[in-house]
């Protein structure tokens, strides 16, 4: 099959693992601050994933297409002998024509929206997929059929393989729609750039759909399935679109519905009083021209230095954050590097890639101030070990067949079956580290017990470098204190925290309020964490998405951690509030929201302390 580019996520669910898929088989509380509207019904509820408030009609994306039944033989046989042939071109040609209309849109479009686009083009194109469709209209079935059929078979493959493979069904799916739609004469699913600014209401939107928005027509994404880490999320975040998801009721709006969108409090209020609606909106822009014009450093309100620092997958990601108020590296994803690499890379070679991440800051920090008596750069860089397996399969290194894999040989675990992968993977750091005269903190992901933490903690202090390690299961949160011993610090992933403090699986929409950070018990588990860092005078920070989130952050601050690791775009927002929020403001939000009942309440609690 095919090889296609692997586009770098800045997350999970994230058009990572897209490309290339066939190739490598309520109550009323609108008079809460900040929520409802003040309209006339009661807000519909859902998970906020971009915070921001916007108002206007509801629009709809054109229908999906009327699929043909695909018979249990493929629709063998239906077909003249004589008329395959041409069947066969008129497959090929309306897939083509799908791949052009995408890649067309691609060139239009950059960033993650572009790699979607691009992904979503190569697999129209795909030669596994075209060679399926080939098979099925040789044995004479009708072109649509066959397109049908062939992408059934793959969506099928897919979801078996769970995780980001399992992501792409809903790529496959809307290929499969495009291509029966033109082989069909029927309109062309997706979204309609309407005439004045909308609002976008969906069941949940494919990639293709979201990539390419144009934030001046769509003002806000409302679905009512989707979860805060699939690519409706990271499509809306990079172009800045409220967004809310797992809208419960969002599918009774109807075109030309008016709405106020709220993507911080995850409210959506039908026919809201217009001026309190243009009140809102108006004192979301300022908050947005607060985020555009600051530059950091990260500051509290009282002036107390807070350091905000960027999650990177790769080096350009870490030049671009080097360019910006980032003043370090939270969380570096080396996982993220060798997602389509069939063979671990030699010491040599991951030391070139871990270089690049290395260099930007350390000629940064060398620029500004100078290095150190032992000519190394002091800034804070994390890099963290090979966080493989669940969503994030590498070949080389992830069992190919787990029942469970979210709960199987993920992170550190895949130590167990091949320790020579982490020895050598700190060996390359130790070696980037020489070379660029940056010593970088080193964590490890998926850590549960003591002996594995202090067993890391070994072979990276072996090496002279930095250890900590990740807080993302709550047995780490529990006993923080006794982690605390063998290593230096720890990083809250809140992403994966709240997953298993809540037992939902990340990437489920049907979860997605489960999944959610501001969950009393997963504050509970950040405050613990926190607490036991302060006791033994050592950093605790969060990587996890939760600190992208800027209401959240100041909670987070509140709850004591002592640093915040975001996509570098998100963190304009985070600093501008921050700087807005006084330690003892955030200390009070940090109480209200893990005194409140669940999420909704807590975020309520929160804005109302923080104003
Ligand atoms: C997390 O779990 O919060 C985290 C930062 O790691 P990842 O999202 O890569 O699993
Ligand atoms: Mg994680």
């Amino acid at each position: 099959m095919t090889s296609t580019t692997t586009p770098q996520p800045s997350g999970h669910g994230s058009p990572a693992g897209r490309a290339g898929a066939l190739a490598d088989p309520a109550a009323d509380r609108s008079a809460e601050p900040g929520a409802g509207a003040a309209g006339t019904s009661a807000p519909l509820r859902g998970t906020p994933v971009v915070p921001g408030v916007a108002v206007g009609p509801v629009v709809r994306p054109a229908p999906r297409p009327a699929l043909p039944e695909v018979p249990a033989d493929g629709g063998a046989g239906v077909v003249p002998e004589d008329a395959r042939d041409a069947e066969l071109e008129r497959a090929r040609a309306s897939a083509a024509a799908v791949a052009e209309r995408l890649r067309v849109r691609a060139e239009a479009t950059e960033g993650d929206a572009a790699a979607v686009l691009q992904a979503t083009a190569q697999l129209a194109a795909d030669r596994g997929f075209l060679g399926e469709v080939r098979k099925r209209t040789r044995a004479g079935a009708a072109a649509d059929v066959a397109v049908t059929g062939a992408a059934e078979k793959f969506a099928r493959m897919f979801a078996a393989m769970g995780g980001l493979m399992a992501d792409r069904v809903t790529d496959l799916h809307d290929v499969r729609d495009r291509v029966v739609a033109d082989l069909t004469g029927q309109p062309q699913p997706g979204v309609p750039r309407p005439d004045v600014a909308s609002v976008l209401v969906a069941e949940d939107l494919a990639p293709a759909d979201t990539a390419g928005l144009d934030p001046l027509r769509v003002r806000a994404l409302v679905t009512r399935g989707g979860g805060p880490t699939g690519h409706t999320a990271i499509i809306a975040r990079q172009l800045g679109i409220p967004c809310v998801v797992a809208v419960e009721g969002a599918q009774a709006l109807a075109e030309g519905d008016m709405v106020l969108v709220d993507g911080t409090t995850g409210t959506v209020q039908v026919d809201p009083d217009l001026e309190h609606a243009a009140g809102r909106v108006e004192a979301d822009r300022a908050a947005r021209a607060a985020a555009a014009a600051w530059r950091g450093p990260g500051r509290l309100g009282d002036g107390t230095p807070f350091p905000l620092l960027a999650n990177v997958a790769d080096g350009p990601a870490a030049r671009a954050a080097a360019a910006g108020p980032a003043e370090g590296v939270g969380l570096f994803r080396t996982e993220l590097c060798f997602l389509g690499t069939a063979v671990e890379p030699d010491v040599e070679a991951q030391a070139a890639v871990y270089a690049e991440v290395l260099a930007p800051f350390a000629e940064r920090a060398r620029a500004a101030a100078g290095s150190g008596d032992d000519g190394l750069v002091d800034v804070k860089l994390v890099l963290r070990t090979l966080d493989a397996g669940s969503d994030k399969p590498i070949a080389y290194a992830t069992p190919e067949h787990e029942e469970n894999p979210s709960l199987g040989v993920r992170g550190l675990r895949v130590v167990r079956r091949d320790p020579g992968l982490l020895e050598r993977q700190l060996d390359a750091v130790a070696l980037a580290a020489e070379r660029t005269g940056l010593r970088p903190w080193v964590m490890a992901p998926m850590v549960a017990t003591e002996a594995e933490a202090k067993g890391f903690a070994a072979a990276v202090r072996a090496r002279g470098l930095v250890p900590g390690v990740m807080v993302e299961v709550p047995s780490v949160a529990l006993l923080a204190a006794r982690f605390l011993h063998h290593v230096d610090f720890l990083s809250i992933g809140t992403n994966d925290l709240t997953q298993y403090a809540m037992a939902a699986d990340r990437l489920s929409s049907d979860l997605a309020d489960l999944n959610d950070p501001w969950q009393p018990a997963v504050l509970a588990l950040v405050a613990m964490t926190a607490l036991a860092g302060q006791r033994a005078g050592k950093p605790v920070g969060v990587c996890g998405e939760a600190a992208a989130d800027p209401l959240l952050a100041c909670v987070l601050v509140g709850l004591g951690v002592t640093s915040l690791s975001a996509a570098a775009a998100a963190l304009p927002a985070v600093g501008a509030r921050l700087q807005t929020a006084t330690p003892e403001r955030c200390r009070a939000a940090a109480s209200a929201a893990l005194a409140a009942p669940d999420p909704a309440a807590a975020r309520a609690a929160a804005l109302a302390e923080l104003g």
